[in-house]
């Protein structure tokens, strides 16, 4: 304020002496005044501020103002006093309003630029770096930093190459990855570690004069690094080729057991050399499985019995034998090939190490028959012929039963075609048991029965329709010799077994004794303590009471109880006492089967019956892919003696013998026609064109014939020959 005053006051002075000297001349001058209120400016760059200044006169005119810019390249002014920065300095501008001048000062500052923060960045200037571990081991990595961070490093196989303050150190031949790790930035160095020379198994660097181990059969290739000599390459050799070979590119296999060494040269740089001991052995054998073709026939072979080692390199040290021996086969047990001569049957090979025999393996092989001992197996050499009881109920309380002839047939086929009338029984008839659950069973087994009835007229489409009426029992067949009849269709339980009425009374029950292919009808006993032995050994299945004391083998049914394979084991059903025929039985006979009712009706061809049945029987296994021993007796189920008439004429195994020529004949000869053709017409009178023996002669007849096959108009003849048995020779019935 004092300035401001003494500023006035001065204005004041002045103006009084001008005023004086106006006062003193008559024509008063004009007299301007610039005012500068902003001595000092400042702009930053770019900035434009205003320069504050009055100019007028004394007669209080406005009086225009000039600017000049002292440095234009720092500022510029405008003609409104409106300056504007450039670039960062200083510089003044002159004002001008007519006489008067002043000036102002310009500071023009840069604007200010506010950096980023700076990100931490590592980066090398090299992504790879070759190392020779004997030449040039060492690397120092020079990372370039941006940033403040703490540089870190990591190797993904630090058994080939070490790093410490930046230097990389190799250690082995191979390959690492260097990651370099600084704030969140990362950068990679790949480091190959090579040798000039080097033989390598695996990882592993084999060393001069080192013993390396092999095994017989087992291949090793070697990791040959040779630097100096690329696209030359190396010479491998082996001391003994009987024991190894080498390749030159490093590929050894070990032949026998023994030691050779092995020289891995260089081509162009003779003094790089590795020699090394290959020592060679087997390996322990631990375990093998013997295997055979699948389909081996008689009269067929030599066949090719393999072992497959575990491990595959071991010790080959092997013995065969057969362990049933049989005229079946033999066995040549240096090769393990099987000769088979003409008995079908199975063949039991045991191999096993003879350094070891706690090792070994053990083959059942199936014989199969060829196509022409198949033929010839059909055959019947030798006709039967023998009077019959036919055991039926109406002669059981006034014996004795009839007798008829039973003349067999000279071949075990029956050389006709298989025939069902059905006759389906319906549902609500007493007889008839409905699926458990809708569900059908599984067929297992095959019941035989005979009816039981020897009247003339009890043939197959009676019983049939007996069973179809209100009777209380059910079958699923009748058969008699002309054809089959069908009321029951597979799976449907029905009441012929007398073992529990469709009730599903059975459980399968494990034996815990292992399953002999060759023994579908184990020999069974009882032990002391209750339980059912099987082959001589102990099962797990407890055997019950026989009315109340201790059951003994005798109260079995005579034809055996039942089994069949499964896991391995000997499966049978849930046992009971039967105490209508005193016998411990199997359960599932009306569940688990099929029933089948032969006829034994008195004047029939009760023979053709048979053989009627067989195939029946035949054709039910083959359905089901069932074996001989899925078929059983009425007797397995309840120790009733039934079929009466075929069991005490003694005729169930020539029986077995018809069905199995039938199955034979299903499964080999399905695709063919088959026909009988006499040799001789004379022979007519004797044997039909099924084969059956019509008639016995004087004296034993041969009879010449030819077994026909015929495929896709191609036939095939096997000539056989039968002999009928004569009329003298029938047997007398049991
Ligand atoms: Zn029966």
């Amino acid at each position: 304020m004092e300035k401001v005053l003494k500023l006035l006051f001065l204005l004041f002075i002045a103006l009084f002496l001008v005023s004086c000297k106006d006062e003193e001349k008559p024509k008063e001058e004009s007299v301007t005044t610039l005012t500068l209120t902003t001595k000092n400016l400042t702009v930053e760059e770019g900035e434009t501020k205003q320069i504050e200044a009055v100019a007028k006169t004394n007669k209080d005119e406005a009086v225009a103002i000039t600017y000049a810019v002292a440095d234009p390249s720092i500022a510029s002014v405008n003609n409104t006093g409106k300056v504007t920065g450039i670039k960062a300095g200083s510089t003044t501008v002159t004002l001008t309003a007519n006489d008067k001048t002043d000036t102002c000062n310009i500071t023009v500052t840069k604007e200010e630029i506010v950096e980023p923060p700076v990100q931490p960045k590592v980066t090398f200037s090299v992504s790879e770096v070759n190392l020779d571990l004997d030449a040039n081991p060492e690397y120092t990595l020079k990372p370039k930093l941006v940033g403040d961070a703490e540089l870190l490093y990591a190797i993904d196989k630090p058994d080939i190459i070490s790093i410490e303050n930046n230097k990389i150190t190799a250690l082995k031949v191979g390959t690492a990855v260097i990651t370099a790790t600084y704030g969140e930035s990362t950068a990679t160095v790949t480091v190959n570690v090579v040798k000039q020379f080097s033989v390598s198994l695996g990882e592993e660097e084999i060393a001069e004069g080192a013993e390396v181990l092999a095994y017989v059969n087992e291949e090793l290739a070697l990791t040959i690094v040779d630097q100096t000599d690329i696209g030359l390459g190396v010479e491998c050799s082996s001391s003994d080729k009987t024991i190894a070979t080498i390749t030159n590119k490093g590929v050894i296999m070990p032949l026998a057991e023994g030691t050779a060494t092995i020289t891995v040269q260089s081509v162009t740089t003779p003094e790089l050399v590795r020699t090394f001991q290959l020592v060679v052995g087997y390996k322990p054998l631990e375990s093998f499985t013997i295997s055979y073709p699948d389909d081996m026939r008689t009269s067929g072979g030599p066949y090719d019995v393999e072992v497959q080692l575990n491990p595959v390199s071991a010790k080959n040290d092997l013995k065969y034998e057969l362990v049933e021996p049989s005229a079946a086969v033999s066995l040549r047990p240096l090769n393990g090939q099987l000769t088979v001569n003409t008995n079908k049957g199975f063949a039991k090979i045991r191999a096993y190490s003879q350094s070891n025999p706690n090792i070994e393996a053990i083959a059942i092989v199936e014989i199969k028959l060829s196509l022409s001992d198949l033929i010839n197996y059909l055959n019947q050499p030798l006709t039967v012929a023998q009077n019959v009881t036919l055991v039926g109920w109406q002669t059981v309380q006034n014996p004795p039963h009839p007798v008829d002839p039973m003349y067999g047939s000279i071949n075990k086929y029956l050389f006709d075609e298989h025939r069902v009338v059905y006759n389906w029984m319906k549902p609500g008839t007493v007889g008839y048991v409905e699926y458990e659950n809708g569900i059908p069973n599984p067929v297992m087994f095959v019941v035989v029965h005979d009816v039981g009835g020897n009247a003339q007229g009890e043939n197959a489409q009676a019983i049939s329709n007996y069973c179809n009426s209100s009777a209380e029992v059910s079958f699923h067949y009748t058969v008699d010799d002309t054809e089959a009849w069908q009321n029951i269709e597979h799976g449907r339980a029905a009441w012929h077994a007398g073992c529990g009425c469709g009730s599903n009374t059975y459980s399968f029950l494990d034996t815990g004794i292992p399953y002999d292919v060759t023994r579908p009808r184990p020999m069974i006993d009882v032990s002391t303590d209750n339980y059912l032995l099987i082959n001589g050994q102990k099962s797990l299945i407890q055997v019950p009471s026989a009315g109340g004391r201790q059951a003994t083998k005798n109260d079995f049914p005579s034809i055996g109880l039942m089994f069949f394979e499964r896991n391995g084991n000997y499966y049978t059903t849930t046992l009971y006492y039967n105490s209508t025929y005193r016998t411990i039985s199997n359960r599932g006979g009306n569940d688990l089967t099929v029933g089948i009712e032969s006829c034994i009706n008195r004047g029939a061809d009760l023979y053709q019956t048979w053989q009627r049945l067989a195939k029946l029987v035949a054709n039910i296994l083959h359905q089901h892919n069932l074996g001989l021993d899925a078929i059983s007796q009425h007797n397995n189920w309840s120790g009733k003696d039934c079929p009466g008439t075929m069991r005490r004429a003694g005729y169930w195994d020539h029986f077995m013998g018809l069905v199995e020529a039938e199955l034979l004949v299903l499964q080999e000869l399905s695709d063919y026609e088959i026909t009988l053709e006499l040799v001789n017409d004379a022979d007519k009178e004797y044997v039909s064109s099924r084969g059956r023996v019509l008639k016995l002669p004087n004296a034993r007849r041969t009879i010449q014939y030819n077994f026909k096959l015929r495929k896709d108009g191609v036939s095939y003849s096997f000539p056989l020959t039968s002999t009928i048995v004569a009329a003298s020779e029938i047997v007398p019935a049991i």
